[in-house]
């Protein structure tokens, strides 16, 4: 009985996923569909239990599994634009398939189960950023979030103008888009990483998704809680966040709550189990 309590988790996140993977494989009549999201729940739900079985790069294993998944075999090989171009894209064509899907449960109603654990654990962007050596922020955060709204806007207007000016072969358009824009976030995130010394300095001032992201998630059921009688007020949760979350306060309004992404390194680093 204590060993599956131990597993519950990892085997919650695979049921959640089985569970979309077969309502979406019956009401699409689309066997894709059960492939796909048992994949990605067997990746997450796998990772989950390397992270039980105290495994260092648990994390890391699953961005790879997930990530490369998604922009190798979903984005370049199957010519699915992920990016918030292709969500705009199937939105404005109303079709509920490939993107919309994508996020409607990954990043838009998802969160409201598991906060940004996309951000945390299958993001292709992130998951390149991640291994670069900022890995803790170096110095405090920058006002820039608004940089976010800009992105977010850009994209649609981006979108908006395809079809206002109903430009043929848009689908080309979307692939080639979601090429151009990858190469893009790679380059401008790898070069803030270095500027500002903080590997997720593209997450937390550039990403447009953040516009989904952060008020959905603020409602997140999953969340990493301080037990209040175990903690000494040390600090160095804190000091080893990578998004500058105030993880001591478990109000929902706690400083950058939204930003948390669920990567457990101050729960790892915290040395009286108080996460
Ligand atoms: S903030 Fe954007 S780039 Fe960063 S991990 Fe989340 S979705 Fe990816
Ligand atoms: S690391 Fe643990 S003990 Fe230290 S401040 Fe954070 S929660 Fe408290
Ligand atoms: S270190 Fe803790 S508070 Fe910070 S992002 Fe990771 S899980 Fe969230």
């Amino acid at each position: 009985m204590r060993k599956i309590k131990k597993y519950l988790h990892p085997l919650i996140i695979l049921l959640v996923f089985e569970a979309v993977a077969v309502t979406l494989w019956m009401t699409k009549d689309n066997l894709f569909y059960l492939f796909n999201f048992s994949y990605i729940g067997l990746s997450i739900a796998f990772g989950i239990f390397l992270f039980i079985k105290k495994y260092k790069y648990a994390r890391r294993i699953v961005q790879l599994l997930v990530g490369l998944y998604m922009l190798v075999f979903l984005g370049l090989i199957s010519n699915e634009n992920m990016q918030i171009e292709g969500f705009w894209y199937y939105l404005f064509t109303g079709v509920f398939e490939a993107a919309t899907i994508h996020y409607a449960v990954a990043k838009i109603f998802g969160p409201l189960l598991f906060g940004r654990g996309w951000c945390g654990y299958a993001c292709w962007t992130a998951m390149v950023l991640d291994f670069l050596p900022y890995k803790v922020p170096a110095a405090p955060r920058k006002n820039l979030g608004w940089i976010r709204y800009i992105t977010f806007a850009a994209s649609l207007v981006f979108v908006s103008a395809l079809f206002l000016a109903q430009v043929g072969q848009i689908e080309r358009i979307m692939f080639w888009a979601f090429v151009a824009g990858n190469i893009a976030y790679y380059a401008v995130g790898i070069m803030l990483a270095f500027m500002l010394k903080d590997n997720r300095a593209f997450c937390k001032y550039i990403c447009p998704i953040t516009v989904f992201l952060k008020p959905m998630s603020y409602y997140s059921l999953l969340r990493v809680k301080c037990k209040k009688d175990k903690c000494v007020n040390c600090g160095k949760c804190k000091r080893v966040c990578p998004m500058d979350v105030d993880v001591t306060d478990n109000s929902r309004k706690r400083k950058n709550g939204t930003e948390c992404i669920l990567c457990m390194e101050c729960v790892k680093s915290c040395p009286n189990g108080a996460l």
